[in-house]
């Protein structure tokens, strides 16, 4: 019997991350990533606690991250007129035993696909190869259509195939074939970064506005120790009526920060000048807020969905690429108890698919950020005092209950045993 060999489709968080995981514990792995070459793209995303306790067990440490990122030390949220509605401590201050990292998003994704090539060898990751679609075999196996740096179809034969190929995954597509369009639910965002002063802490995440028109702003590096500038992620939010139709391009548009300043003139504070930095950057670009709906199953036969594929949300739980990643430790973890077979993905499906699609739900309606609905029906947007509009054991409440759906509940995580045990390996003939 030939030693079993996942494939995976899609080389981005989700696919380094189930690649490194396979490579950790003796699988054999495949990478297919259409572009032709791998580019820093991307602003700044979270990695919740729980993804940084999976990295650090991949052998990918906390100053490999500060390499490409800033622990997070809170989380708040503030009103149009400058007070405070919420904030809360985050990461270690917490009290979780692992750090929550603000990263560049691109510079993470090198260095994931850096860590995997030097532990897999370069051949493993295969740029320039599209996955088109999937065969289930009779005798088990999986063969994949990968259209090549020439544009020819091969076929690829493997064990299992992962289908790690974002919102716009064409694994997806062939599994639910009946699945709606894409949702947007009307909102735009622009995103960039400026170099800046780090304001609160020094690396607060915050959430600014209203619910329909609000800012996000958070720091993704180490301030520069002779300037104290930092690289600055901000995200400027507005929602209008979906009915009228998404009019753009689609994902990460290049656009003039004066086509987008203007819905933010007048937001200056003796803390933070929002038309100052968003003017401070270089390039911004636009994205609609969009998802997909959720499916029943993320699996059919040997093939499994993980990652945006599986699950694309609204990035209002900052927890899209933290999901990503614990997909791909669940796939691990239920190769270890049932070796690389359909067995496994259908174990990760139960364990996973039902709750995450949940999460996905509670994003479209706001995600943490739901806080700032609640200040808008109780009083319009417009308070003094946040007490007498949600009391504080409401707010409290609030984001536990979100916390505990996004799995980032702290007691549960820290007392959870590893997803993965430290040198555990598949049985590979319990695979064949
Ligand atoms: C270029 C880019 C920039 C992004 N920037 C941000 C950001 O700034 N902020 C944010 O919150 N989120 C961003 N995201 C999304 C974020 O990375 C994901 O939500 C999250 O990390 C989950 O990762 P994923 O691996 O499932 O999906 P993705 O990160 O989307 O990765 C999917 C990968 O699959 C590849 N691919 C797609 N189709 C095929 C196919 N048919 N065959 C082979 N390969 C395929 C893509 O090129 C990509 O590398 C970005 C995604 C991309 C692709």
């Amino acid at each position: 019997m030939p030693e079993p060999i996942v494939l995976i489709a899609g080389g981005g968080i989700g696919g380094l991350s189930a690649a490194l995981t396979l490579h950790q514990i003796g699988v054999r792995v495949r990478v297919f990533e259409s572009v032709r070459e791998l580019r820093p793209l991307g602003v700044g995303i979270n990695l919740q606690p729980n993804a940084v306790r999976e990295l650090n067990d991949l052998g990918i440490s906390n100053a490999d991250l500060d390499r490409v990122g800033v622990p997070a030390r809170e989380w708040a949220l503030v009103g149009l007129n400058g007070n405070d509605i919420y904030s809360e401590p985050r990461g270690l201050e917490a009290g979780y035993h692992w750090p929550q990292y603000a990263v560049h998003r691109g510079q993470f994704h090198m260095l994931l696909a850096e860590k995997l090539t030097e532990r897999a060898g370069k051949d493993v990751l295969r740029l320039g190869h599209r996955v088109t679609g999937y065969r289930n075999n009779s005798d088990g196996s999986v063969t994949a259509y990968v259209e090549d740096r020439e544009g020819r179809i091969v076929e690829e034969h493997g064990t299992l195939l992962l289908g790690a190929d974002g919102i716009h995954s064409a694994i997806r597509a062939q599994m639910h074939p009946g699945q709606p369009p894409i949702n947007w639910g009307g909102a735009i965002m622009w995103r960039g970064t400026t170099q800046a002063r780090p304001i609160r802490t020094g690396s607060s995440f915050v959430g600014l506005g209203t619910h329909k028109h609000r800012m996000v702003i958070y720091p993704i590096s180490h301030p520069d120790p002779e300037t104290g500038l930092a690289t600055i992620n901000w995200i400027a939010e507005v929602t209008m009526d979906p009915a009228e139709g998404w009019q753009g391009t689609g994902w990460f548009r290049e656009v003039a920060i004066e086509d987008f300043v203007h819905h933010f003139e007048g937001w200056t504070y003796d803390w933070l000048d929002v038309p100052a930095l968003l003017r401070g950057a270089e390039v911004a670009y636009e994205n609609p807020m969009i998802d997909r709906d959720p499916i029943p199953t993320w699996r059919d036969g040997g093939v499994a969905l993980m990652g945006d594929a599986a699950h694309a949300m609204y990035p209002t739980g900052s927890n899209g690429a933290s999901q990503a990643i614990v997909d791909a430790r669940v796939l691990g973890a239920k190769m270890l108890d049932h070796g690389v077979t359909p067995a496994a993905l259908a174990a990760y499906d139960d364990e996973l698919c039902a709750p995450v699609s949940e999460v996905v739900l509670r994003n479209r309606g706001a995600g943490p950020f739901g806080l700032l609905n609640m200040v808008d029906e109780r009083c319009g947007g417009e308070f003094d005092d946040i007490d007498a509009v949600i009391p504080a054991d409401e707010r409290a409440t609030f984001m536990r209950r979100y916390q505990a759906a996004a799995g980032f509940a702290m007691e549960r995580l820290n007392n959870a045993a590893p997803t993965v045990p430290q040198g555990a390996r598949v049985n590979l003939a319990a695979s064949a």
